[in-house]
Formats: C-alpha cells, structure tokens, sequence
C-alpha cells in the first residue's frame, strides 16, 4: 500500500514530469533514487504520468512526449501549444488532444459519451487538473489560442480575481459547455436542454 499523502505524491510527479522534460528520458532505478522511494513506487507514477498523456513509458523508465506534440487538435486541427494542452481519454482506451480548453470543451459536448475522462492545465500555474472540477473564465479580452477565449483554473478564487481584470464569465464545467455549445440561447434562455 501506498501510505503517502496525495499532495507528497502530486509533487513528485510534477517534479517527475520536469526532469524528464528537461532531460529527455528517465530510468525508474534513477528516480527511486533521487526521491528515496520504491522502484514499484516510481513504475505507478509513470503509469499514472503517461495516463494524464504527459510522459511516454519505455522499457526501465520514460521519455519526454514532446516529440509527438507534430499531433494536431481534435477539433480544430490547429498545432497543440504545451501550456494549454488538454488531453481526452476515451471509453475505449484511446487518446485525443485539445489545443485548449476551448476545444476541450466544445469536444466534450459533441462526443461526451465517449469521453472517459479529460484533462485540463490550470493557465496560472500549469497543474493538470480533472477538467470537471476545473473553472472556467470564458470570452475574457485575454486569447491565448482559440475564439471564445476559455481558460482553466484549478482555483475559483484565482478564476474571479481574473475575471475582474480582464472580463468574461467566471463558469463551472458543465454551463461552460453549455455556454460554448450553444452561445446564443445561454444569454436570452436559459431553458436549453441540458446535453448530458
Ligand atoms: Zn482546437
Ligand atoms: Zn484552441
């Protein structure tokens, strides 16, 4: 059993995640080193790492999967930029990319019975966050990829402080797609059928 804290573990594979994008590769023998814990213990964390699609498992350790960002967005086919990278995982085990959260979104309320689980950074602090529990600023003046701008954060708080200085609506998942999905009955009905 893994008797560590969450966060002690979310930390070491942010960490992970770092040396193997600034070093190219990792050996499983060399990160149980480096954090004083079971080679088991690593080998799950790269599991998980490539799961969340943020590192590609090889024999003993991991590579960078940064070579493999050549791969376009699912919806909008436009190249990936790392920082507002979402990634999908489906209910058949296969993987889809998002340029942004945007897209992320506006896959989710076109194909959301195939969607397992997606995969969203918070824009401030780059953490990967579960996309349902994230908030969202939608159409703010701040566009970092797609039109309507929509940005992730794992923070409510953070998420109004950003509304209040560059505008937009402040959202949970599920109006954000809503919002997204149909934009012009969000602001005169509020009756649209909920996609779920
Ligand atoms: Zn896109
Ligand atoms: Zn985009």
């Amino acid at each position: 059993m893994d008797t560590q804290r969450p966060q002690v573990r979310e930390q070491r594979l942010h960490e992970i995640v770092r040396i193997v994008e600034s070093e190219g590769s990792v050996r499983i023998a060399d990160l149980a080193r480096r954090f004083g814990v079971s080679e088991m213990t690593v080998h799950r964390d790269l599991k998980e790492l490539a799961d969340r699609g943020l590192v590609q498992r090889v024999h003993g350790g991991a590579i960078a999967v940064r070579k493999t960002s050549t791969q376009t967005c699912v919806m909008c086919h436009s190249p990936i930029p790392n920082h507002t990278r979402v990634v999908i995982h489906l209910n058949d085990g296969s993987q889809r990319h998002a340029c942004c959260p945007h897209c992320g979104l506006m896959y989710w309320a076109t194909h959301g019975d195939e969607v397992e689980a997606m995969f969203v950074k918070d824009v401030l602090h780059q953490h990967i966050i579960d996309a349902r529990v994230a908030t969202y600023v939608v159409d703010s003046s701040v566009v970092v990829c797609c039109r309507p701008s929509v940005l992730a954060f794992y923070s409510r708080e953070e998420a109004h402080r950003f509304q209040r200085g560059f505008g937009g609506r402040v959202l949970s998942f599920s109006p954000a797609v809503d919002n997204l999905s149909s934009p012009s009955t969000f602001a005169e009905d509020a009756s649209w059928s909920s996609g779920l």
